[in-house]
């Protein structure tokens, strides 16, 4: 079974996943690690403060499977305030333990054997692992890198949705790229969706993470899709509290029924004293949110520079935490790839990044086309990417 979803090595050994890979290697190497894509700095003191309120004052037994009320009322009060989308706190609304398992329980609900989910490439890592575990079959769609960024393959795409096509699972801002989806590309998705009677599947995570004016489209919020999206997200990536898990997912009420449904096998429930926290963040904490998007905007114009003062070619990510380098002129007869890149940075520079070959499909087109590319995050304090930037300075091409 384990076998099947490709989720252990051939010896039967837990297969880590990129992101611990590289943040051993950086820890034993001394590296500075720009792989993991967490903040080196925790989110608003009186978010922490809420949560140690909440211990102390008994927020600490199992809450409600579907998350405390307060909560479900904040989150669907800020989907109507961000984004203009009415919801049922009651019935519309389900609290996960991060988006990672609000994913997972919507593919395990919605596709099984047979299935088709198509998703775009390179796609985040527990995507692809979820897809598996549902039995279902990965279907992908290329994202293509040009001067605006990494751009849907629309014509792949058509293709690529068919009456077999159960769920349609959407990352916008994107990881790892950056890109944020365009309206015209959020409307090709949304009719393909249409096309085949599909359920729209969302990771929005990065919602909050957008630069130059650029701003998020929450694809339920395209005509006739309403009723067919399950939008996910969390408050990890929006408040630097990544370890908190608090996520959700919210949409029409069948859905969010069949969700819960799993989801209740999963974890059953959790975060007790993070979810009164995360509530009143979601109320109270825009100017905290804009602060961090304003602070992350500027982290990224710098690493963009330094990585192109030190001769990589770089996509300008629209959002989130990452940026994506060719690693070209660093590839040699010894380090053929950006894998082999990826491996070598700490040695040779002292700095881990993320091959973005391990978001793609082994042997695919987008796989092959993304082979001497790697991924960098910003979400680290100034004086992190200033050691990284003067060490990128030891690099030097081929
Ligand atoms: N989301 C983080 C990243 O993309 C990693 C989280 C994890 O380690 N699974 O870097």
């Amino acid at each position: 079974m384990a076998e099947a979803t490709g989720l252990t090595s051939a010896d039967g050994t837990t297969r880590p996943t990129i992101f611990a890979e590289m943040t051993a290697l950086a820890q034993a190497t001394n590296a500075v690690n720009l792989g993991q894509g967490f903040p080196d700095s925790d989110g608003p003191e009186w978010i922490r403060e809420a949560a140690v309120e909440a211990i102390r004052t008994g927020a600490n037994q199992y809450p409600p499977g579907r998350g405390i009320p307060e909560l479900r009322s904040s989150i669907a009060e800020h989907q109507l305030r961000h984004y203009g989308i009415v919801l049922d706190p009651e019935r519309e609304v389900l609290v996960t333990a991060g988006a990672t398992e609000a994913i997972a329980a919507s593919i395990l609900a919605l596709a099984g054997p047979g299935d088709e989910v198509v998703t775009l490439e390179p796609f985040y890592d527990s995507h692809a692992a979820t897809i598996a575990m549902a039995g279902a079959s990965h279907v992908t769609v290329p994202l293509v890198p040009d001067t605006s960024g990494f751009r849907l393959d629309s014509e792949a795409l058509d293709a690529a949705v068919t009456e077999r096509t159960r769920v349609i699972l959407v990352n916008t801002p994107h990881n790892p790229t950056g890109t944020v989806l365009s309206a015209d590309e959020l409307g090709i998705i949304a009719s393909a969706a249409r096309r085949v009677d599909a359920v729209v599947v969302t990771d929005e995570v990065y919602e909050h993470l957008t630069f130059d004016g650029r701003t998020h489209t929450p694809p339920a919020t395209l005509p006739g899709m309403a009723e067919r999206t399950l939008t996910i997200s969390s408050s990890g990536k929006t408040f630097s509290l990544t370890g908190w898990k608090i996520g959700w997912v919210t949409g029409p009420a069948e859905l969010i029924e069949a969700v819960t449904a799993i989801k209740q096998f999963l974890t059953y429930t959790g975060g007790a004293p993070f979810q009164p926290a995360i509530a009143r963040a979601l109320t109270e904490g825009d100017a905290d949110i804009a602060a961090l998007r304003e602070s992350l905007a500027q982290r990224r114009d710098l690493l963009v520079e330094g990585l192109r003062a030190s001769g990589f070619e770089v996509v300008v990510p629209g959002g989130t935490y990452f940026v994506c380098a060719d690693a070209t002129p660093f590839l040699s007869p010894d380090v053929p790839d950006g894998a082999a890149f990826a491996r070598a940075l700490p040695g040779l520079a002292g700095i881990a990044c993320v091959p973005v070959s391990a978001f793609c499909r082994d042997g695919s087109p987008a796989a092959d086309a993304l082979s001497s590319w790697v991924r960098f995050t910003f979400v680290k304090e100034e004086a992190t990417l200033l050691r990284a930037i003067e060490r990128l300075g030891d690099l030097r091409a081929g």
